[in-house]
Order: structure tokens, then C-alpha cells, then sequence
């Protein structure tokens, strides 16, 4: 018996606790959208009004778990920085002087321009969207609107990586494929944000934990992921690609790869053509019905690659019958980095890692992958109906994001991680990489951009979707003289890859008119006037510069939908207030960024657990409703009459993108008897709503792995839409139409690339992955910028919106410069000591802290903490404006100009993707005046953003929940 207990008068306080007291009268399941993870959470609701978030334990994302951001997501619908009613500009741009007006009036408004523009010329229209998660939906209003000016962030977040997946192995890391978590013995992660996916990475890194596997993370920054892991490697930025090369070079040096794997699976077998100077050289010898040739080692002749039964040869020269020579793509790849140049010394003078550190990780690579290969009682049939008694995997799995995707030389980097996996045979294997539904797909995806000279007519739907997959010259947007036919030059020769356009570019070039002006700039949370563009005073400036002969602003109008008052409001004419995430339907959608697990697909909804107290829409209703009232065929019956008067919810039930596929794959058919394909359920939303806000189907066991290649697999996904066909999905580290790009550049073809990028497009179109230096490094002088600079995402934000959560601004509030304290000394700056970061763009100020886990040239901060003062209805003297500091203001969206003066965009010359992670920087401490360190201000500053009028007088202190407490009468927030 405790002590406690025998004492007289004392009594257990367990026993008085109720650890689970009843809080609410009602629950509600939806999907959280407190970050891109969308876990199924259950709001419990007293009175009417929000009084806990919770996990939800049956939801396949997140089982129960929820984080800082899920459960603070109160503080988001609840925010004074919550917009109240639609405004219209009253004062000049940027100013944010509104009037608040009728939505009869903003929409009427609106759809003026949209009208105008339409029946003029739609490209004049360019139509971008933030972080939203309804891209299958917007995407296909453009597209019916006749736009090809539209794209989402992810030109600007990790478009390279996606891409690099996309044209390899036909699915991709984040939102495309997960790590086997229960079975992987070695995880090597990549730089990986941390806020995004949070709940399954640190779910899938304490499985890795508990069942003793190590956990290697590569990045410059040990925060987050990273410390926790069993070994760091503080790498420099931008040099993961030679990292992972020398790993490929040391695995073929010692003979450590799966041929087997390389040989059943993918096109490195296949005969390239080696004809230099003629425009067949280095593209795939092909027969008469187009298929690929290899060499079949046991009958000594030229076989179709496509066949099962052969053994085709890795290396030697082959005659074609035609007479020209041909190789395997695998001897020239082994040749490639067999070469000395990908060396463990040759990497460690780039990355910092020493070489020894670099054997060492090939050799437990290899360790783990042939000498603890795993197999698991599970037969299952292959592509060509062979049969495999067991499923065997090599438990080596990868995972890359930001961090790899927002440099220059991310894309080859990428390619390069895709390549390691493919030696080691660990895509899609037990224990490996494992693609989600409805990947994999053929690399890469047949989808093409639409937006040709001939593809874009006023008054008239584009006839396919504006984003896609160039497979050469002929699938890009551009003139005959190679302009570019997009407003941010996506798919252009500049950005050919451009899957995700290149939302980074579109306030600078519709301000040069470069290529052509637009007239309506229409984002939707988009924060374009802070942290989502590079060089953020200058798109304040070109958001607001008039032209002198017209005295019209140059980006004529600028139309914005956001539920809160972020930096971007006041550059608005109007402004279109959107709802919270808990205020309206919303669907993640197999068709756009799904939430399917590697076992299966899955898909869910947000439904409104609570009416809007304000004068706002849900941004997809109001979309519907312009696209009506512009008369959108897609939009209108043939009376002219809307045809989805339910709005958003009338959409997911009865919108079909193709005969029996919609915005949801669950509970479809009249009664909801068809899984995935069916036609439009009256009832599916209630049924959505009814199992807790999502669906999901589980796939037999024969169809888990390999399913590139797996019989049962491909006929599933053949029949349900996923895939074309049920053939087998090639994986293809050699990348052909990244030759016929580069043989376009050396001159061969109708469509070249003007005499400016020819260069580039040669050097950068290389059909092996590459590595070279990140571009702004190599632009700028090494000894006047010799720190790279970077941010980090913080698990507990996400974007700019976890600044305005009275919670979470508790765990992060402001933003450091964080240093190697090493580094520091060396620069004899001390902690808390305020600093210059000068690039070649601009410098900012802002205030130093020490710690020891970052590379040693290498400074950073949390992204998006720090505030333009009075944004966000925060305290004009909220400590994220004052001591707080953006590092976009130092990053420009162009690279430093050429011999010819011409000023590329600073982007990956494949994908387009922003290479905000390329800053080079120098670190100078700050002569301050007398006290001048007291007042702790952050540069650059700029005038103080007043809230709009309907928004509510911003307490000193936010407080939830004493409405619910027995001695508080008061507000719920006050
Ligand atoms: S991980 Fe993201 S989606 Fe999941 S609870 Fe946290 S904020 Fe919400």
C-alpha cells in the first residue's frame, strides 16, 4: 500500500480524475486540413459551436493519431484573422482599402472579366491556386474556362521530385508512395519537409524503431525527422545527387546489384543507338511495331524487349539489322559511373561527407538488401503469367522531398535516387518502396498539356487538361519561333517538364508582359505578396506598378480568394472570402492527391460540421457559380440553366471525368453497390459521411507487390481506370524522351529550340541522371556568398497559416537565423546577435541562434513564421513581424544574368521547379546604432497592414474555451 493511502485523510488522486470527461453533445467526422496529410479527425460539438478535435481511430491516414496543427485546428475556424465578407478596392493596390459589397456584386463582377476575357481571349486569364486540395477540381474548370494559364504550388514546392518519379518508375515519394514501414531494415530519408505528411512519417518511424531498423536521414539540418535518427549526414545542400551517385558507383564497383530485378523489370537492358551527329543516336533501337530491342544472350540475336521468355544481354556492342551499332542502356549507365568522377573521394569534396561515410553506407545498402533479402508466403503471378511460389523483397527503403526538390539540380537528383532503388531491386518490393493507388503508371503518364497555338479559342473549352507529361519537342507549348505559349513559360524550352507549371514565375512575367500581358490574375490561397514567390518586395512592387502611358496598373486586375487576411489580401481588387476547412464540403480525391495507402485505394470528404457565422462561400461553390454564369459548358445544362445548383457536394455526387468515374470512388451505383467505377450515387455523400468521412477498398494479398509487374495487379487497375492497359509498367532509368529533347538542342527534328537554350537544353536533357552544381552557386562569387541559406518547415506549421493559431504560435512564434556554432565563432558572431544575410539579390536582417546539428555552410530558419506587421490580424507588434523575417526577400525568381544579359528563371531547367534552396548567401554581423539591438527589429520592414473593415478588434490575448467553463460567462474567444 502506497504511502499516500495510509496517511489519514489524503485519498488516491487518480481516482478523483475523469481522464475522459464527456465534452460535447454531438460528433462529427471529417478530414483535417490543418496540413497536406489529411488525417480523419472527429469534432466534438457542444451547443452548436467546436469543442475538440480528435483523431479518428478507424481512418486509414492517421488511426487515431492527431498533432499539434489537428488539434489546434479550433483556433483556425475560430481566428479574428478569418475574412467576413466579399471587398472591393477602394483605395490604391496595396493599400488594402476595401469596400465590403453584396456577393451578388462581387460575383457579378467577376464573371464580367471572366466574360470579357473568355470571349477575347481566354489566355488572358491565368488562374493559380495555392495549397488547395481540389486540383482534379479547378483543373478541369480551367480547362472548360479554355486556359492554359493554370497550375497549382507544386511548381513551387517539389514538382522536380514528382516529375523525376513520374518519368522513372511511373509513380513517386510523398503523396504517390510510402516506404513498407513494418517490413524496411534500412530507411535512408532525403530532406524531407516536416510538416507535410507528418502524422504517417512519424507513425512509420517509430514501426522502423521498434523493430530495429536503421534510420539513416540525409540533410543539411538535424531537426525534426532527422534527430532521431540513427545516423545523420549533414550534407551540403545541393549535392545529394553526387551522394547518391557514388553509392551507384560503389554498388557496381563491388558487383552489389540485383540483375535479376534489372532484368525482369526495367529498360536498361534495352539496345540504345549509338549513331553520334543523326537524330536516331541515343534513342531506343526499335522493330517494326515500334517495340524496344535487346539482345537475347541465349539464342545470340536481337529479341523484342517485350518478351518474357528471353535472357536479354547487359552489355557488348550489337550490329542492328539495319547496320547501326547498338549498346544496352545498362553498359552505358555502368560506364557512366563506374567512371572516377562519381567516386566516394570525388563526392566527399562536394557533399562534405566523408568518403569512408560513403562505403560504408553502400556497403550496409547492400548488406541489407542481399544478404537479409525477406520472403514472404504470399504466391502471386507476374505481367507474363509466371508464377512465384513466395513474394521476396529487399527491405532497403527511400523517401525524398523538399530538401532534394527545390534545387536546380533536383530533378537528376531525384532520378539518381530512383536509380539506386532500381539496383538494389527495391521498388515496390516487400520491405522497399511501395507505390500508392492509382500508381503506378506508365512512364510517363500519357497525359499532354494542352495550350497550342491551335488548342485555346475564345468562348471555347480547351480540348484536354493544361497540365501533362511532354514526351518530346512535339508536346510543348510554344511558337514556331519557341515562345512560350503559357504566361509562366511552363512547358516552354526554358521549363520543358513543367508537370506542375511554374507558379513562381506568373506576377514577374505577366509585369514584363513577357510573353504576352494578361488581364486578370486570379489566385486562390495564394500568399504571392509573402511567402509564396521568391523576391517578395519586388512582386509587392510589380503587383502594384502602374504603367506610365495608361496609368492602368500593369497586372490590370487581381481577383483572390482566401478564407483569412494574408499578406496578399491588400493587392487584390476583390475578394472573394472563402469558409474554414470545418465549413464545407471537400473531397480528396483518387483523381487529384489521394489518401490511398500502398494497400489499397482510399478517398474522403469534408463535410460542414458547423454553419459559417459570417458572409462567406466555400471558394468551390463560388467557383461553380461563376463558371455558370459564364456559361462554362461543362457548368450549364443546354437551357442554360446551372447543373449543379447543390454547389460543391451537387458536383462530387453527379460530375463524371470519364463514364463511371468520379470526383469519389466509394459507394458508387444508384444504391451504392460499385467500388471505384459505377454511375452517380444519389446518396454517396451520406454514405461518405456515414463511415466516417472516408472510403477505402484493401487489395487481395496476391495484388500488393510489384505491381508494375504483378498479373492480378494490372488487370485490377486496368478495369477500374487507373491504367490503360493491364501491360507491365517498364521502370526507366534511362530516360528517352529527355534524348529527344536533347537531340531537338543538337539540331535534329522540326521542332528546335532557339539558338539561346540550345546549349542548356543539350547539357541538361541527358537520359542518365546527372549531377551538377546548383545554378545560383555557380552564378555568384563563391568568396562574396559563400553560406548557403535554407528553410526548414516546422512540424508544427504549416505554410503561412499556423502563424495566425494562438496555439501554435506558442511553440513557434519567431524565427531565428540558425548557426553551426562553430560557425559562428569563426565569424566571430555571437548568440542573439543580429546579423546581415546578403545575396546577390538583396540582404535582410535578422537575429542569430546557435546550435550544432547543421552543416557547417549552411545558415536557415523555419519558413513562413515571420509576418508583415498587421497581417494576419496579429498584433501589429507580434513578434513574428518584429523579430520575425522572411528569407524569400533575398531569393530571386531570376538567376543572375548571362554573357548575353538574358536572365533565366531561377528554376530547374527540366521541370521548372523554383530552386529556392540554391541561396547563397554571406552572414555579416550588424553594426547597430546605440540600443538598436533593444528594439529587435527584423529587416526589411514595410507599412503596417490595416484588417479590412468586418474584421473583428483583435483581443491582446486569444482564449478558447472559457464559454464552456463553469466559471466563465464570458466570450468563447475574447
Ligand atoms: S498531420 Fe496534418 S492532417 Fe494530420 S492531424 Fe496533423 S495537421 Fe491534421
Amino acid at each position: 500500500m502506497g504511502r499516500l493511502q495510509m496517511t489519514v485523510g489524503y485519498f488516491n488522486p487518480v481516482e478523483k480524475l475523469d481522464t475522459s470527461p464527456r465534452v460535447s453533445d454531438e460528433v462529427k467526422y471529417t478530414t483535417c486540413y490543418m496540413c497536406a496529410c489529411r488525417c480523419g479527425i472527429k469534432v466534438h460539438m457542444l451547443d452548436g459551436n467546436i469543442r475538440y478535435i480528435e483523431g479518428n481511430k478507424n481512418h486509414p491516414i492517421n488511426k487515431g493519431a492527431l498533432c499539434a496543427k489537428g488539434a489546434a485546428g479550433i483556433m483556425n475556424h475560430y481566428s479574428p484573422a478569418r475574412l467576413t465578407k466579399p471587398l472591393k478596392r477602394v483605395g490604391d493596390r496595396g493599400k488594402g482599402e476595401f469596400q465590403e459589397i453584396e456577393w451578388e456584386e462581387a460575383l457579378s463582377l467577376a464573371s464580367n472579366w471572366l466574360t470579357d476575357i473568355r470571349s477575347t481571349n481566354p489566355r488572358k486569364l491565368a488562374f493559380f491556386t495555392g495549397r488547395d486540395q481540389s486540383e482534379a477540381f479547378t483543373g478541369w474548370w480551367a480547362t472548360q474556362f479554355g486556359t492554359p494559364n493554370y497550375a497549382a504550388h507544386g511548381g513551387f514546392c517539389s514538382v522536380n521530385m514528382a516529375t523525376a518519379g513520374f518519368y522513372t518508375i511511373g509513380g513517386s515519394f510523398w503523396e504517390f508512395g510510402e516506404p513498407d514501414w513494418p517490413l524496411s531494415k534500412y530507411f535512408l530519408l532525403f530532406g524531407v519537409a516536416e510538416d507535410h505528411n507528418s502524422n504517417p512519417i512519424k507513425a512509420g518511424l517509430s514501426k522502423l524503431k521498434a523493430n530495429g531498423a536503421k534510420f539513416v536521414s540525409v540533410n543539411p539540418i538535424k531537426t525534426g525527422y532527422s534527430a532521431i535518427a540513427d545516423e545523420w549526414l549533414g550534407i551540403r545542400p545541393g549535392t545529394d545527387g553526387i551522394f547518391v551517385l557514388s553509392l551507384v558507383h560503389e554498388l557496381l564497383k563491388a558487383d552489389r546489384i540485383d540483375l535479376d530485378y534489372i532484368v525482369r523489370y526495367t529498360n536498361l537492358p534495352w539496345l540504345v543507338i549509338q549513331d553520334p551527329g543523326n537524330p536516331d543516336d541515343g534513342l531506343f533501337a526499335r522493330g517494326e511495331g515500334g517495340e524496344p530491342l535487346c539482345w537475347d544472350g541465349a539464342k545470340d540475336e536481337i529479341a523484342s524487349a517485350l518478351l518474357a521468355d528471353i535472357t536479354p544481354s547487359l552489355s557488348g556492342d550489337r550490329r542492328l539489322p539495319d547496320g547501326r551499332t547498338a549498346i544496352p542502356a545498362f553498359e552505358l549507365m555502368a560506364r557512366r559511373y563506374l567512371d572516377e568522377a562519381y567516386s566516394p573521394e570525388a563526392a566527399a569534396r562536394e557533399t562534405n561527407i566523408p568518403a569512408e561515410t560513403i562505403r560504408r553506407i553502400a556497403a550496409e545498402l547492400a548488406e541489407i538488401a542481399f544478404e537479409q533479402e525477406i520472403e514472404i508466403d504470399q504466391p502471386w503471378t507476374d505481367w507474363a503469367g509466371r508464377h512465384h511460389a513466395t513474394t521476396k523483397g529487399r527491405p532497403v527503403a527511400m523517401h525524398a522531398m523538399r530538401g532534394i526538390s527545390a534545387h536546380s539540380n533536383g530533378f537528376h537528383t531525384c532520378r539518381a535516387i530512383h536509380l539506386l532503388q532500381i539496383l538494389l531491386g527495391s521498388i515496390d518490393c516487400p520491405g522497399g518502396f511501395r507505390y500508392k493507388p492509382p500508381f503506378p503508371k506508365t512512364a510517363p503518364p500519357p497525359q499532354k498539356p494542352t495550350g497550342k497555338a491551335g488548342q485555346v479559342a475564345s468562348d471555347t473549352p480547351m480540348s484536354g487538361p493544361p497540365l501533362g507529361f511532354p514526351a518530346g519537342p512535339e508536346d510543348l507549348l510554344v511558337d514556331a519561333d519557341g515562345t512560350p505559349r503559357r504566361i509562366d513559360k511552363a512547358f516552354s524550352w526554358e521549363a520543358p517538364m513543367a508537370a506542375h507549371g511554374m507558379m513562381h514565375m506568373v506576377v514577374s512575367n505577366a509585369f514584363n508582359r513577357d510573353p504576352y500581358p494578361i488581364d486578370l490574375l486570379f489566385l486562390y490561397m495564394a500568399n504571392m505578396s509573402w511567402n509564396s514567390s521568391m523576391n517578395t518586395t519586388g512582386t509587392m512592387e510589380m503587383l502594384t506598378e502602374k504603367d506610365q502611358s495608361t496609368g492602368e496598373y500593369r497586372i490590370p486586375k487581381v481577383l483572390y480568394s482566401d478564407a483569412f487576411f494574408s499578406e496578399m489580401v491588400a493587392y487584390a481588387d476583390l475578394v472573394l472570402p472563402d469558409t474554414t476547412y470545418l465549413e464545407r464540403w471537400d473531397c480528396i480525391s483518387i483523381l487529384d492527391r489521394p489518401i490511398c495507402s500502398a494497400d489499397g485505394p482510399a478517398d474522403s470528404i469534408r463535410h460542414p460540421v458547423i454553419e459559417p457565422d459570417r458572409d462567406v462561400r466555400p471558394f468551390q461553390d463560388v467557383l461553380l457559380d461563376l463558371g455558370a454564369r459564364v456559361g462554362l459548358p461543362g457548368l450549364i445544362n443546354e437551357d442554360g440553366t446551372t447543373k449543379y445548383p447543390g454547389g460543391y457536394a451537387d458536383y462530387l455526387t453527379n460530375h463524371e471525368h470519364a463514364p463511371g468515374i468520379g470526383m469519389l470512388a466509394g459507394w458508387r451505383g444508384k444504391q451504392g453497390e460499385f467500388d471505384l467505377t459505377g454511375p452517380p450515387n444519389p446518396k454517396q455523400l451520406d454514405r461518405y459521411v456515414e463511415n466516417g468521412g472516408f472510403w477505402s477498398h484493401e487489395f487481395s494479398p496476391s495484388q500488393r507487390y510489384y505491381k508494375h509487374a504483378n498479373r492480378d495487379y494490372l488487370d485490377f487497375a486496368a478495369s477500374v481506370g487507373f491504367i490503360g492497359k493491364a501491360d507491365q509498367i517498364i521502370l526507366q532509368p534511362y530516360c528517352e524522351p529527355l534524348q529527344r529533347f536533347r537531340l531537338a538542342a543538337l539540331g535534329h527534328g522540326p521542332i528546335q529550340p532557339p539558338e539561346c537554350d540550345r546549349h542548356r537544353v543539350e547539357t541538361y536533357f541527358d537520359p542518365l541522371p546527372l549531377w551538377y552544381p546548383p545554378f545560383e552557386g555557380e552564378a555568384v562569387e563563391v568568396g562574396e556568398f559563400p553560406m548557403h541559406a535554407l528553410t526548414q518547415r516546422p512540424m508544427a506549421m504549416y505554410h503561412s497559416w499556423g502563424s495566425q493559431n494562438a496555439w501554435l504560435r506558442q511553440i513557434h512564434g519567431t524565427n531565428p537565423l540558425y548557426m553551426n556554432r562553430r560557425t559562428g565563432k569563426r565569424l566571430e558572431i555571437e548568440e542573439r546577435d543580429w546579423v546581415w544575410v546578403t545575396s546577390h539579390h538583396g540582404r535582410i536582417k535578422a537575429q542569430v541562434k546557435f546550435m550544432e546539428g547543421v552543416n557547417l555552410d549552411t545558415v536557415w530558419t523555419w519558413n513562413a513564421i515571420g509576418k508583415r506587421s498587421g497581417a494576419w490580424n496579429l498584433d501589429p507588434k507580434a513578434p513574428e513581424s518584429q523579430t520575425g523575417f522572411l528569407l524569400n526577400h533575398v531569393i530571386s525568381e531570376l538567376l543572375p544574368a548571362q554573357a548575353d544579359g538574358y536572365r533565366y528563371s531561377n528554376s530547374d531547367p527540366v521541370t521548372g521547379q523554383a530552386a529556392w534552396y540554391d541561396l547563397k548567401v554571406r552572414v555579416e554581423k550588424c553594426a547597430l546604432e546605440e540600443g538598436e539591438a533593444e528594439k529587435g527589429l527584423s529587416e526589411p520592414r514595410f507599412d503596417i497592414l490595416t484588417p479590412p473593415k468586418g474584421l473583428p478588434e483583435r483581443p491582446p490575448i486569444l482564449r478558447y474555451g472559457r464559454v464552456f467553463s463553469n466559471m466563465d460567462d464570458g466570450e468563447q474567444i475574447e
